[in-house]
């Protein structure tokens, strides 16, 4: 037990240090909008993704990149916090004024099914649609977060390391099966972030299982809903893992801002990490900027 804690405690630590190099920004390929609607009547509607035909790398390519947005923890800093880890810690307080500049600004959250069917037919999505995505399972997501995006009428991902489900922390608690199942209720998406946070592009043998297909099944019997999406440990992918992904179910892969794959894009969707440094302006400026 205290074992698995450590390792948890560990992950974080790397985490901290080896998401900071992604900061470079590829480009928006497009800024071709006449897809989207200027309304907003689709906000919400059911997308039947069951009949979608995957498209080409290149159509999707060309398509103009939905921002999505990728948090941490959001709570208050303590003195023990590092200056790197304050990039992955959001004040509650700015956290909140976050949200709200979204809503003022107009933005609409959209969920991967949307995403999927955009993506891939140029389905209308709401106007100023954005992605909110939690990582690595912290309580505060339940706590902190998720009152404050329905009081928006937000919805997000979840992308749970089930190692860490349950489970109380040192310095994080981390959210339960029964908090993760009542997101899902809610209309939130659970996505899979592999067991305990280990390097996707090291995996080997039997790290498939253990890091992708465990936790899918755990993943599926919480929710009773199939898990479809996938977040990167610390953003960090290759080729040679994607068929893989693939093989087992998974529609769409995200990573942080380097760039896509230019070959399976869906499965290298690109992400902003909102550093906890950063005001409702630095985020909207950077949301323009990164995508
Ligand atoms: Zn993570």
């Amino acid at each position: 037990m205290k074992y698995k804690l450590l390792t948890i405690i560990t992950a974080g630590i790397i985490l901290f240090t080896s998401c900071q190099s992604n900061s470079k920004a590829e480009s928006s390929v497009s800024t071709d909008s006449t897809e989207q609607t200027k309304e907003n009547e689709h906000t919400g509607d059911p997308v039947d993704v069951s009949k979608i035909k995957v498209a080409d790398a290149k159509t999707i390519l060309a398509r103009k990149q939905v921002p999505i947005l990728c948090y941490h923890q959001v709570r208050n800093w303590k003195p023990t916090d590092g200056k790197v880890g304050k990039d992955y810690i959001v004040e509650i307080q700015n956290f909140k004024d976050q949200m709200k500049m979204l809503a003022d600004s107009g933005y609409h959250t959209i969920l991967p099914d949307q995403l999927y069917a955009y993506l891939n037919t140029g389905a209308a999505l709401p106007s100023k649609p954005i992605m909110l995505t939690f990582d690595d399972t912290d309580m505060d997501q339940f706590t902190i977060v998720r009152p404050t995006l329905d009081k928006l009428g937000f919805k997000a991902v979840y992308f749970i390391m089930t190692v860490s489900i349950g489970r109380k922390g040192k310095f994080v608690d981390y959210m339960t099966k029964e908090q993760i199942k009542q997101l899902s209720d809610e209309g939130n998406i659970i996505g899979s972030h592999t067991y305990d946070h280990k390097n996707f592009k090291k995996y080997a043998g039997k790290d498939w299982e253990e890091q992708l297909d465990k936790p899918t099944k755990k993943l599926e019997e919480i929710t009773g809903k199939k898990i479809t999406e996938f977040a990167y440990p610390f953003g960090l992918w290759n080729a040679e893992g994607i068929p893989e992904l693939k093989k087992r179910g998974f529609r769409m892969a995200y990573q942080l801002s380097t760039k896509r794959d230019e070959k399976d894009p869906l499965f290298t969707i690109r992400r902003i990490i909102a550093s906890g440094y950063w005001s409702p302006k630095t985020l909207s400026n950077s949301i323009k900027n990164s995508f």
